[in-house]
């Protein structure tokens, strides 16, 4: 990585700024899954064991600007305490700033001391930090002198405290879980280990089609599943009933499927279907085998098992497999084992680096139980996809280049 890491900064002493992604799913002031924040504890942990004074800021939610107690980081600041009781006896030391700018904020940063965390309150309670204003930026920057962003999932807007912070720090490095995710993620684009093997399903076209463009470039197979397989089966001339499609990208999904033999890459659609007339668990499901057109009035919710089977063997075959989005309506029962069965198929190739992004997928993962054979799992929704985009990352560019 070209970027400075937490490793490269001198933190014994120093108050350090980190930007963390702890917009957790809170319900009746209770966080219903932390796994957020754990996820950036081996980074706090790091911070605090060499002499750091750490300063945590976040967003949650969309407050849109203006404070509201509903989306307070109070309640994850006793989770956090909680948490780091639990791994390195050190709860007690963590405070909560119900400001994140301004006197009380810069006092309480002041006060604070060696292996003490403080959590700020929640970014967006401020219109400035999405606006990224340079005056609120330059306030944030004032709590601490070196920076470290630990949130790649907001890597990819340019907000107060992901990019303009930047300007006014000594120094700006990447956490654990940023250096990680750029580290698999930027492997894989730049020096895959062949057969480069990438699945994208879900529901849209539209959403990636630059995910799509920037994969041909690098990929030996690309595996296309789920909704949006199905805009590419009608620029194919086939009969897709009442499947979803995008009628004005049908001349762009021709293209893309010509680009895809120009440059060799095996481009895999699914062969055969399970159909219903709605994605409901109690609808009369029915299988469309392999050149049997999906009747007018129905539509494909699913893969079928040759698809399965197909796509299967590509992925066993794998060098580096990327997945992002499910094979299916893989939320109603019915239409799930596509998805689940793609899941496993990843999980069961040891030899491969393999990536998994988007919520979808991942959720799939863990619910087939394999999340722990996943090479890497990114945290990023939005920013996995512009990364595969070939997108340059501003919360990432903003970071110091080692010398
Ligand atoms: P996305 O946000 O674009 O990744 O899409 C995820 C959504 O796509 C999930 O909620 C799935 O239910 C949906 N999806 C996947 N396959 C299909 C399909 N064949 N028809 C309709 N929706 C689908």
């Amino acid at each position: 990585m070209s970027k400075l890491s937490i490793r490269d900064l001198p933190l014994n002493s120093n108050r350090i700024f980190m930007r963390v992604d702890f917009n957790v799913p809170l319900e009746d002031g209770r966080v219903m899954d932390d796994t957020r924040i754990r996820e950036t504890l081996p980074t706090i942990e790091y911070a605090l064991r060499h002499g750091a004074r750490l300063i945590l800021a976040s967003h949650l939610g969309r407050p849109k600007g203006k404070p509201n107690p509903k989306m307070s980081l109070k309640t994850v600041a006793e989770r956090l305490r909680m948490l780091l009781d639990k791994e390195l006896a050190r709860g007690e030391n963590v405070g909560f700033c119900p400001e994140c700018v301004g006197p009380e904020a810069e006092e309480v940063a002041t006060q604070l001391e060696k292996g003490q965390t403080l959590l700020l309150e929640n970014l967006r309670f401020h219109s400035e930090e999405e606006a990224n204003d340079p005056k609120f930026a330059r306030q944030l920057a004032n709590l601490a002198e070196y920076y470290v962003n630990d949130a790649f999932g907001s890597a990819h807007r340019a907000h107060a405290s992901t990019e303009g912070i930047t300007k006014f720090m000594k120094q700006c490095a990447a956490g654990l879980l940023m250096e990680k995710e750029l580290k698999y993620l930027g492997k894989a684009l730049e020096h895959p280990e062949a057969p480069f093997v990438a699945i994208l399903g879900g529901a849209k076209v539209s959403d990636k089609i630059g995910v799509i463009k920037n994969l041909l470039t690098k990929v030996n197979v690309l595996i296309i599943g789920g909704g949006m397989a199905y805009t590419f089966l009608k620029a194919q001339g086939q009969e897709i009933g009442k499947s979803l499609l995008e009628a004005d990208k049908v001349d762009l999904a021709k293209s893309l499927l010509e680009e895809a033999k120009k440059r060799k890459v095996k481009l895999l659609l699914p062969v055969d279907h399970v159909v219903a007339m709605k994605p409901e668990a109690n609808a009369v499901v029915q299988q469309v085998g392999e050149g049997q057109s999906i009747p007018a009035d129905k539509m494909a919710l699913d893969i079928g098992p040759k698809s399965i089977e197909l796509f299967s063997e590509e992925i066993s075959d794998a060098r580096t497999i990327v997945w992002n989005g499910p094979m299916g309506v893989f939320e109603v029962p019915g239409f799930s084992k596509g998805t689940f069965k793609i899941a496993h198929a990843v999980a069961d190739n040891g030899g491969a680096i393999s990536i998994v992004g988007g919520g979808d997928s991942v959720a799939a993962v863990k619910a087939a139980n394999v999340a722990d054979k996943i090479t890497h799992i990114s945290t990023g929704g939005g920013a996995s996809l512009e990364f595969l985009e070939g997108q340059k990352l501003p919360g990432v560019e903003a970071l110091t280049e080692k010398k």
